[in-house]
């Protein structure tokens, strides 16, 4: 599996330990203790919760809770603090942290359509944790790189930004190797015949994710998909599973689905990003709950996260990052800001702003890649302190000042209503009043995304016959950008 990292780590840390794996039974070297592995994981999940929105959809968040702890529970490691969080996040992913926490987003569950298919997905996760991948692929330091979005970066030191400029922007994800997944696979896959979850429902999820386009408007393949390699690889080994349990003669009809209650659960969830969280037009950022208005360097790439706005200059030339700042005004929040090491050459500049009081300085910043420029500015507007800062890549000192300007130039308040009252579309689960078709849903039950898309969250295909009573998905409402 990953012997090769083991053996390597083993001659350095001397005390690893050589533990049989809880799940496999195989022996294996671990530089990581249970304890350890357990407050790693709960240190994350707390960085995760801190950077990301937890769901505010009871109905949704129990489903998942109840579904994950009854595998959790006859698992190898029934007493692991298990957690089952669902995250407000429009990306398809779920994601497990070692000793016990996992994660699902919002998004992954607007495309599932029963609790057997959260359950294929759920088992996969706990078998990460209970084969102890993340631990046994991670040493501590490894770990601090998770979940260290943009987000941290106030209470950083200067030495970061570079590294944060360079690596793009912060990415949650840890890819686990091809022969993990397939661990993972089949301990899933394990865990739901325990509790009496139907398989089958484990080769549509995968149909699923193989003919999901993009987890979001930017086309950019789900996360779960872009971690979890050959999802049609992965829909083969789950099928030929059914076929052996087929020739055992298991009945799988009398297995659990559980359609209705999981469609009921997640009925009025959001469907795709939320444009309450802020939105592009073009190169400008509008975030209708803040009034904020702001725009970038055109051809820049931008991202939204739950605590900071970013972009970046394509070639990474230079960085620009938004976030709300602490103090009681401008003068303190740039104070604390450079009272962080690293920083040199403060001196304190006019920065032109339209908004409310605010204090501007440039600096030198010292990076393991060597000293970068950057210059910083405290706003006021409505009420709410932000933080601007620009950063340059060595060797472009220029981009700073003049791009700097530029953007503080652009904030503004939003004061039209059409962008202020701006809604993301619903899910609407339908109960049909008569048989009709897949297209004749689509006609009478019209939805503001496309056919396709209605086809692929229902799991449907174009002439699919649907029968009086059947609960079908439909997306409605929202407004659009
Ligand atoms: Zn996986």
């Amino acid at each position: 599996m990953r012997r090769t990292r083991c053996s390597v780590a083993f001659a350095v840390v001397a005390l690893a330990a050589c533990a049989t794996n809880p799940a496999t039974g195989k022996r294996q070297f671990s530089l990581v203790s249970e304890g350890d592995e357990v407050a790693i994981g709960q240190e994350e999940a707390q960085k995760v919760t801190a950077s990301m929105t937890v769901l505010q959809h009871q109905p949704a968040q129990d489903m998942v809770k109840r579904v994950g702890m009854d595998m959790a529970k006859v698992s190898e490691r029934p007493d692991l603090p298990w957690n089952f969080t669902v995250l407000d996040d429009p990306v398809v992913n779920a994601f497990a942290l070692p000793g016990g926490p996992i994660f699902i987003t919002r998004g992954i569950l607007t495309y599932m359509n029963s609790e057997a298919e959260l359950a294929s997905v759920l088992g996969h996760e706990i078998g990460h944790v209970t084969a102890r991948h993340s631990a046994s692929q991670m040493t501590k330091q490894q770990m601090a790189q998770v979940g260290v979005g943009v987000a941290s970066v106030v209470s950083q030191t200067a030495a970061q930004y570079a590294g944060i400029a360079q690596q793009g922007l912060g990415i949650l994800m840890l890819k686990y190797g091809r022969d993990d997944e397939k661990q993972a696979d089949g301990l899933g896959f394990r865990y739901m015949m325990k509790v009496g979850w139907d398989p089958r429902e484990a080769v549509k999820m995968f149909q699923m994710l193989q003919k999901t386009s993009g987890g979001d408007k930017e086309g950019r393949p789900p996360e779960w998909m872009s971690t979890h390699p050959d999802p049609g690889d992965r829909a083969q080994r789950a099928e030929a599973r059914r076929k052996e349990l087929d020739a055992k003669g298991v009945n799988l009809d009398s297995l659990k689905r559980n359609r209705e209650q999981f469609l009921r659960a997640i009925d009025g969830l959001s469907f795709g990003e939320d444009p309450r969280d802020g939105f592009f037009r073009g190169s400008t950022f509008y975030h209708p709950g803040l009034a904020l208005q702001i725009t970038f360097p055109e051809g820049w790439q931008t991202a939204n996260q739950p605590q900071v706005l970013a972009a970046r200059e394509p070639n990474g030339k230079a960085l620009v990052q938004v976030q709300v700042a602490k103090g009681a005004n401008p003068d303190e929040a740039l104070r604390a800001f450079f009272s962080n090491q690293g920083f040199s050459n403060v001196r304190e500049v006019q920065v032109p702003t339209s908004t409310g009081a605010s204090r501007s300085a440039v600096f030198d910043a010292q990076t393991q890649q060597g000293v970068v420029q950057g210059e910083t500015t405290v706003l006021t507007l409505k009420g709410r302190m932000y933080q601007v800062l620009t950063v340059a890549a060595q060797g472009n000192p220029q981009a700073v000042d003049g791009i700097h300007r530029q953007v503080i130039g652009s904030v503004k308040e939003v004061t039209d209503p059409a962008i202020l009252n701006i809604k993301a579309p619903q899910v609407k689960v339908v109960q049909l009043p008569r048989a009709m078709s897949a297209e004749e849903f689509y006609s009478q039950f019209p939805s503001v995304v496309p056919l396709d898309e209605v086809l692929v969250i229902n799991g449907l295909d174009r002439g699919t016959q649907l029968k009086q009573g059947d609960l079908v998905k439909q997306i409605v409402g929202g407004t659009a950008r």
